[in-house]
């Protein structure tokens, strides 16, 4: 990952909610946007804005996955992600919804005080342009 000088730093986020999504595969389906949250930006939720390609292995936790694409995302512009990091923009969802009220209730007020943008550090990119979670690198796969 590129450091970007006008990212701050505050203390990284724990983020439990993530790992702990039960969703399916066959919850997301080609075509479909989706968003995969990093962290908070004016108060809001801020993430990285995706649609979905194909289904592809995620090899970082053995499962299945999709594979996206990031309009802004340069030389990562295809990635694969495992569907729990996923969260429905295409659609009103209320699996996801609930999980975005979750991450809200947690992350917003931990940086009411920023204006500007937060990234958390959750996600990382392999070598493979697998998107991989903290929580899933940590695993040791
Ligand atoms: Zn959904």
């Amino acid at each position: 990952m590129i450091p970007q000088p006008w990212t701050p730093r505050p203390t990284p986020a724990h983020d439990p909610l993530t790992p702990s999504r039960d969703v399916t595969h066959r919850h997301f389906q080609a075509g479909e946007q989706v968003i995969v949250l990093k962290g908070v930006a004016g108060g809001e939720l801020w993430g990285d804005v995706m649609r979905i390609v194909a289904p592809s292995w995620h090899t970082p936790t053995d499962e299945d996955g999709w594979r996206l694409r990031d309009a802004t995302g340069g030389a990562q512009t295809y990635v694969t992600a495992h569907p729990r990091y996923l969260v429905h923009l295409s659609r009103r969802c209320p699996d996801c919804l609930i999980y975005l009220r979750a991450m809200e209730d947690r992350l917003l007020p931990k940086y009411a005080g920023h204006d500007s943008l937060v990234d958390c550090g959750w996600y990382t990119v392999t070598a493979l342009n697998q998107l991989v979670h903290i929580a899933d690198a940590r695993s040791g796969r």
